[in-house]
């Protein structure tokens, strides 16, 4: 634990050249820390404000030798990190935060779903499908329909199909490649929350207040924080969330989605172990947002005040959506992130605007 915490005029490493490392590498600027980040891609949305780049894959040996020589500890921006480029960095003496085992839990939806339940947290229930048999199984045992789901890679929604009856499991599987796969029962939720929480290297946790999100097509459309909530189900979150980050001896941020059903019952649908769309919004409406705090946990900082200083609605901006910048820009009571991306493709995410207001009481 010599290492920490890392001073101001010290670096910090980052997997990923994405709009979560952006909003990383500006929240570490701000604190006086230099991020260094090692992306395959030339250009990317972080490489534009990070104090360094290394453009290599994230398992070539070399480029993590120079990364660990950098940086005492390095974090990741997104989860499907090879598993090799961590086990490189400890090897080489840096320090990885959020744990390779947070990260390799959050890989395998299978592992998360397994992992999730034996700490006690509830999810929808679940089988694996390797096979047509197994899933024609699962839907004798769990009924129709379930929703296939690749075991890894999925995001967004990609990666999933839901299955009505077993003379269509032949299809779904091969339309999802005919890889592992997890198939999950609907959740039959009313609406979707997230919590967004962080874990400090001396065990101190910060919850942020609850955030509800509506997804259109398996993508995250709007957040609003805080969330209008009942006492108990916010405590209920807390407590899930507190119970994942205790369980997984966890540093750094995470969010946690979970469906809320009619009845008030939470269910874990997945977590991401880093800063999250979901949170977003704290951006501008808590006194320090899940950026700044992430780089406080991992750099071995004490974790800053999570209080929601405004009501916060967030819209991503998908493709050609954020070319009405002028407009979004002369909006009141609005600020407008972009992520200094090139092409606007159909669907990417392009920026997000957080429109505020006051707390409601
Ligand atoms: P995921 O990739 O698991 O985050 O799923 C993306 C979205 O699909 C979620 O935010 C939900 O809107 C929906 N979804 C995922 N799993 C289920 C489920 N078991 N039942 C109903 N809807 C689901």
């Amino acid at each position: 634990m010599g290492v920490f915490p890392i001073s101001p005029g010290q670096s910090i490493g980052i997997l990923g050249g994405g709009q979560l490392g952006r909003m990383l590498c500006l929240a570490a600027a701000r604190l006086g820390l230099d991020a260094v980040i090692l992306t395959p891609n030339r250009n990317s949305p972080a490489s534009r404000v990070a104090r360094r780049t290394i453009v290599a894959a994230y398992d070539d040996p070399d480029a993590l030798k120079r990364l660990a020589k950098l940086c005492k500890v390095v974090t990741f921006e997104f989860e499907n990190v090879p598993a090799t480029a961590t086990e490189i960095l400890n090897g080489l003496g840096a320090e990885v935060a959020p744990s390779p085992r947070a990260l390799a839990v959050a890989q395998d939806r299978l592992e998360e779903k397994t992992f999730l339940n034996g700490a006690g947290l509830p999810t929808v229930k679940f089988a694996r499908v390797d096979s047509e048999a197994e899933l024609k199984t699962a839907l004798r045992r769990l009924g129709a329909p379930l929703l296939l789901k690749t075991r890894r890679g999925g995001y967004d929604g990609k990666g999933q199909i839901w299955v009505q009856r077993a003379s269509e499991a032949a299809d779904a599987l091969t339309a999802l490649g005919r890889i592992p796969c997890i198939a999950e029962a609907p959740a039959d939720f009313q609406r979707e929350v997230a919590m967004i929480a962080a874990r400090g290297r001396d065990g101190e946790i910060a919850l942020y207040p609850l955030t509800e999100s509506y997804h259109e097509n398996g993508v995250l459309r709007r957040a609003v924080g805080p969330a209008a909530a009942s006492r108990k189900i916010v405590a209920e979150a807390e407590r899930i969330a507190a119970t994942l980050l205790t369980a997984l001896n966890y540093v750094g941020v995470l969010g946690v989605e979970m469906f809320e059903r009619d009845d008030g019952a939470l269910l874990v649908n997945e977590f991401a172990p880093r800063v999250h769309n979901t949170g977003h919004w704290t951006l501008d409406g808590c006194t320090v947002d899940q950026f700044e705090q992430h780089i406080r946990a991992i750099a071995g900082w004490p974790l800053g005040p999570t209080a929601a200083t405004h009501r916060v609605e967030m819209t991503n901006l998908l493709g050609d959506e954020a070319d009405a910048w002028p407009r979004l820009a002369r909006e009141p009571e609005t600020r407008l992130w972009l992520y200094g991306k090139g092409g606007a493709r159909p669907g990417r995410k392009m920026g997000h605007v957080n429109r505020l207001s006051a707390l409601r009481k």
